[in-house]
């Protein structure tokens, strides 16, 4: 089951700030998911030129929706889009989560596109039921490492690549996975020009060496992963330390453990890097998900 509501702005006039649910769901038009909603002249459609969030829902409810607004707006920031209105997107998303089997697990998707010239931005979104089982928890992936081209500091010094915001353009990131799987391997983490381990092309990365766990910094061109804030939280409260910061790839080849970690999929142990197997911390993967689960 899929639900999609196309979301049209707010006029401040007719819906104010303090709108009841009734006036914001006024904003809410329900859309046929198999029917075409977009212009083909729209920025998004045509150049990716837009925004987005992937949220999970579990146990019929949202997992932060807040943190994933505030991303949205984070990442809107970055493109130059006009800020998130944030009761409406909190609305929308309880909205959707109503209308979803709470038997089921579900992904729900933010997106605003920069719209069609002289129209605003496009801004919609869609939910749909998927399997609570997934697979990869327990079996883990095999990664590869591939270059992204990047330096370290591309955020300062080529602020128009955009790193750090979330937006449409994932084609190159599809690419890399792609090129993984060509390698025989299930996923990929990203290295900078200097050899630094940054992300996933949908997932942070998070490695153990002893008490410690450490994800490469958000600041040096890497998303900001809501999943990685809620288990950093955790660890802390757990007796680990963290840490944000730069991470050699040797470190991720000689950690006691690594992981990819994401709003959907939650916490993924990493089994072998470039064809040489990782030790997996089968009793933390699970802690560190069931927490995640647990806070629904
Ligand atoms: N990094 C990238 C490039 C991503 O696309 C994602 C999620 O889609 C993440 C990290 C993890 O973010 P989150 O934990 O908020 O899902």
């Amino acid at each position: 089951m899929a639900v999609v509501f196309m979301i049209t702005p707010r006029h401040p006039e007719t819906t104010p700030g303090n709108a009841d649910a009734s006036s914001l769901d006024a904003l809410l038009v329900p859309h046929d998911p198999d029917a075409a909603a977009l212009s083909v002249f729209d920025a998004g459609a045509a150049r990716g030129d837009g925004v987005f969030e992937t949220i999970g829902v579990n146990a019929g409810r949202a997992r932060k929706p807040e943190s994933h607004i505030a991303r949205l707006a984070a990442s809107a920031r970055i493109m130059d889009l006009p800020a998130p209105d944030v009761s409406v997107w909190r609305h929308a998303i309880d909205r959707v989560v109503s209308l979803l089997d709470p038997e089921r697990s579900g992904v729900i998707r933010l997106v605003i596109t920069r719209g069609t010239p002289g129209a605003g931005p496009t801004c919609w979104i869609t939910g749909e039921e998927v399997s609570p089982e997934v697979r990869e928890r327990e079996s883990g992936v095999r990664v590869v490492l591939l270059d992204r081209g990047w330096p370290i500091d591309i955020a300062d010094r080529a602020p128009w690549m955009l790193a750090g915001a979330k937006t449409l353009s994932y084609a190159p990131n599809m690419a890399a996975l792609r090129e993984a799987r060509r390698r025989g391997a299930d996923d990929v983490v990203f290295t900078s020009l200097e050899g630094f381990a940054l992300e996933g092309p949908t997932s942070s990365l998070i490695i153990r060496t002893g008490m410690l766990l450490s994800t490469p910094a958000s600041g040096d061109g890497n998303l900001p992963g809501t999943t990685q804030r809620e288990i950093f939280d955790w660890a802390r409260q757990n007796g680990f330390e963290t840490s944000s910061r730069r991470v050699p790839a040797d470190e991720v080849r000689s950690a006691n453990a690594a992981w990819l970690v994401s709003s959907v999929r939650l916490v993924v142990p990493i089994t072998a890097i470039d064809g040489r197997g990782m030790d997996v911390d089968a009793e933390l993967t699970d802690r560190m998900n069931e927490h995640l689960l647990a806070l629904g």
